[in-house]
């Protein structure tokens, strides 16, 4: 599906294309951090399916468990966070992690997986129809 979005002030927007198929929440640490909440609700795309159509956000580059540097986009204005990039061209498949909860799409969007449920909080339960996994899924 097409899906569209902004950041809360409105000087960033994207547009992507998105497979329903991976639409994932996220319970590590740093996601409860960044997204000030429990959990954080992403998909991940390929880059060539992801653009930026208005502003020019900030960055900030972070290293993930897998010790690849993953540069997060937010806005410098309203702080709202929009989609990890990959960062240099060492990737073979270099993906866009869309921030789901910034895409006018996001009431009609559903989970399929849960990942870093090692540190998912303690008074919330597993999702029905969703795949647990303690933290990132296995490499297919
Ligand atoms: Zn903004
Ligand atoms: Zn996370």
């Amino acid at each position: 599906m097409h899906i569209s979005g902004q950041c809360f002030c409105g000087a960033i927007a994207y547009e992507s294309e998105l497979d329903e198929n991976r639409i994932g929440v996220c319970h590590c640490r740093d996601c409860q951090i960044f997204s000030g909440s429990a959990f954080r609700m992403s998909s991940v795309v390929p880059i060539e399916a992801f653009r930026f159509t208005r502003g020019e956000p900030k960055y900030f580059d972070k290293r993930a468990d897998s010790g690849a540097i993953r540069r997060l986009a937010f806005c410098g204005d309203c702080g709202t966070h929009l989609c990890s990039l990959p960062v240099g061209g060492d990737s073979t498949s270099p993906f866009v992690s869309i921030r789901l909860s910034t895409a006018r799409e996001f009431p009609q969007l559903k989970p399929v997986s849960e990942i870093y449920c090692e540190s998912r909080v303690a008074w919330l339960e597993p999702l029905s129809d969703s795949i647990q996994f303690p933290r990132m899924p296995p490499k297919s």
